[in-house]
């Protein structure tokens, strides 16, 4: 349950890293119920039957050089019932199949793997009866046009440019520019001769594009996904920004989900050989220790507890608090210790960088290691995801410069 952010701990506690992970409570949910949680105890309980006492090894001391008996027959009991979870509910789902094939067990599986648990919170817990509600999982906005439009525009000589949206074409007719010469697929003839030759020549720009999801075909709830995260390609040069065309692609929300969990195996990995970690360059955020003893000491005047302090005891308060505010301390009112006690304690650090700028900026003048870094995020889409849908002429391979 949740194994994915356990995975993540691996990594960074342990440098451990793990190929792909299982989330039991998505199986729960399609083959048994998650009505009373997916919580591993719960489901132990009522799938298995068995028991799990997990409070008093779980608030033990798990830092303790050797752990006690308890502690490692509660670690060992996490193991072994969530795999026989896996086996009941696996020969439960067996059962229901109509078809005559058994998949293999990898096959099985990768629908539920890599992805993020199911969230169930316990509303009301007292009420007679319990409501439980199943949180939603984020979603991005989908799109409600057609990405592509697949409109034509064609040179005076009859040579295609490129591909368009309606919009575009209606724009050119309106200002006497060009001459719409089909119907099917929507197309214009330009009554000038461009600059540039546009995208001619290159199948994959002028090849018909599908409203589907690439990867599943489903064309309900898509949404563009840059297939070299943006995090990442928003730190590239304008001109190699811009090239983006071929590595955006429409996906529908529930390949999305799994997108995200495949992309964050190879940030882990990019991490790992970079030696640049996810949380970025120097901490986000800094946390002044001034501000910090000046909170304590606000605080004991504004909750009115300060009557009982010796008087050394108030100065010493007073002049940690001037000092963090560069006041006299003879001098503080009640305001003074309100503004410190909400002043926010995390402060932006500005010799943070993230993580994806830090990792562009050592590749991007070297034009080598950027191409193969495009082609990696491609091939980790195409190998973890096995996109049925891409378009023709979508390849690893496509050089950078191409545009
Ligand atoms: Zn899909």
């Amino acid at each position: 349950m949740g194994i994915s952010q356990d995975a993540r701990m691996m990594l960074t506690d342990h440098n451990v890293m793990t190929s792909s992970t299982l989330e039991l409570s998505l199986l729960s949910e399609r083959y048994h119920e998650t009505e009373g949680g997916t919580s591993l105890a719960y489901m132990s309980d009522s799938v298995l039957n068995i028991k799990l006492d997990k409070k008093g090894a779980r608030c033990s001391d798990w830092e303790r050089r050797d752990l006690t008996p308890q502690q490692i027959d509660y670690a060992a009991a996490d193991a072994w019932v969530a795999y026989e979870i896996f086996q009941v509910l696996f020969l439960r789902a067996m059962k229901e199949r109509h078809d005559s094939e058994i998949p293999s067990i990898l096959e099985f599986c990768s629908e539920f793997m890599d992805r993020r648990p199911v969230k169930v919170i316990a509303a009301k817990r007292n009420t007679e009866k319990k409501e439980m509600k199943v949180s939603k999982r984020k979603e991005y906005p989908a799109r409600k046009e057609a990405l592509y439009e697949n409109c034509r525009m064609v040179s005076p000589t009859g040579e295609t440019l490129c591909t368009c949206s309606a919009k575009k074409l209606k724009w050119y007719i309106e200002r006497g520019l060009a001459d719409q010469v089909s119907e099917d697929p929507p197309t214009i003839r330009l009554r000038f001769q461009p600059n540039g030759s546009g995208h001619s020549g290159d199948p994959y720009y002028l090849g018909h594009k599908e409203n589907i999801c690439v990867v599943c075909g489903a064309t309900d709830k898509l949404v563009r996904h840059s297939i070299v995260p943006h995090s990442y390609r928003r730190h590239f040069d304008v001109k190699d920004k811009s090239r983006s065309s071929h590595d955006i692609v429409l996906v529908c929300q529930k390949c999305l989900q799994k997108i995200s969990s495949v992309d964050m195996s190879l940030r882990q990995l990019i991490s790992m050989e970079t030696g640049i970690s996810l949380a970025g360059v120097n901490p986000k955020y800094i946390i002044s220790p001034e501000l910090q003893r000046a909170k304590k000491c606000a605080k004991v005047f504004i909750c009115n507890n300060s009557e009982n302090l010796p008087e050394a005891k108030m100065k010493q308060y007073k002049e940690v608090i001037g000092m963090y505010l560069q006041k006299d301390p003879e001098q503080l009112t009640m305001e003074d210790y309100k503004q410190v006690v909400t002043e926010d304690l995390k402060k932006p650090n500005p010799d943070h960088k993230p993580h994806e700028e830090e990792v562009i900026e050592a590749i991007k003048n070297d034009r080598d290691k950027l191409e193969a870094f495009v082609h990696r995020w491609r091939r980790n889409f195409r190998d973890k995801m096995r996109p049925q849908h891409l378009p023709d002429h979508w390849t690893v391979d496509r050089p950078l410069d191409f545009h």
